[in-house]
């Protein structure tokens, strides 16, 4: 009897379709976090998220070839399922879905996904069909798991936009946002960070840093004399020559945008400020 409880309490790892339509198709309350394994406190948080609002909780680790717009990136992408289990075993995490590449790509029968001109913007505008492949891989996994919400790090705020807009109106999954965790220092936590080296890790949490302070130093500004969307700009591009100067970087791009749209209409409104930057060749996203 005990031994029975046990296996019921275990995690379910499923590789499967045909399993993972047999452990989950009587699941209503099911919270889906997709991830691309090297698990850390990011991913964790939104699983606690999910499991303090869905009765089960449903993990993917799928390393997706199609989001990546490099080759030798895919392969580099770091990766540890050893220490993954671990980690979700011990979160009491219900399902483990794990597919393959061939599983999900089985069905070729799906409308193409692409995106508009307008939001060809920020990581869509350097990373050409990244976007396309993300929100192609999650219609699938939709399609497949349907859950009832599904939970996305701010981190990659953009991802998090348009995988919303994209499924919010063909889909019942409501797709819920979590704060982003950072490590001491202030980066971001991320599985690219284990690329990183130690003097590296340091220097992105010195550029976290300085963007919190800048945000804030802003929102100051423009208590005392509003600041118009030029203004924004220049300050932003003071900020992008200094950080550049300072820290030995390449920035890809460092933009203020509209939280609510992403426009670089942000005067007088909620605004995030979006930057992408190479760290001895490591690419790096942040918001703040
Ligand atoms: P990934 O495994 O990098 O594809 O990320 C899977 C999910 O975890 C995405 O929704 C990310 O936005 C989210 N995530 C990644 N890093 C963090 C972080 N530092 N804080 C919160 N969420 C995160």
């Amino acid at each position: 009897m005990f031994y029975l409880l046990i296996l019921l309490l275990q995690m379910k790892l499923i590789k499967q379709i045909t399993d993972l339509n047999k452990a989950i198709h009587k699941e209503n309350d099911l919270g889906f976090i997709p991830t691309m394994g090297c698990l850390h406190k990011g991913h964790e948080f939104l699983i606690k998220e999910s499991q303090k609002l869905c009765k089960k909780t449903l993990v993917s680790i799928f390393v997706n070839p199609t989001q990546f717009n490099n080759k030798e990136d895919y392969k580099t992408y770091p990766r540890n399922l050893s220490k993954d289990l671990k980690l979700l075993r011990n979160l009491r995490v219900d399902f483990l879905y794990l597919p393959s590449v061939d599983q999900i790509y089985r069905n070729k029968n799906l409308t193409k996904i692409t995106l508009k001109k307008s939001q060809k913007i920020l990581c869509a505008k350097y990373r050409k069909g990244h976007f396309e492949g993300v929100l192609d891989v999650l219609n699938r996994f939709i399609k497949l798991i349907s859950p009832k919400m599904m939970f996305m790090g701010e981190k990659d705020y953009q991802q998090y936009f348009l995988t919303r807009n994209f499924f919010s109106k063909k889909y019942k999954t409501k797709v819920c946002s979590c704060r982003t965790i950072r490590d001491l220092n202030g980066a971001a936590l991320s599985s690219r960070n284990k690329l990183l080296k130690k003097d590296d890790l340091k220097t992105s949490g010195q550029i976290a840093n300085k963007l919190i302070r800048l945000k804030r130093s802003i929102y100051k500004k423009n208590a005392i004399a509003n600041i118009n969307n030029k203004q924004y700009k220049e300050i932003i591009k003071k900020t992008r020559e200094n950080l550049t100067k300072k820290f030995n970087i390449r920035i890809e791009y460092i933009e203020c945008r509209n939280l609510h749209t992403l426009s670089t209409n942000v005067k007088n409104k909620p605004f995030k400020i979006f930057m992408s930057y190479y760290l001895n060749n490591i690419r790096l996203i942040d918001n703040f």
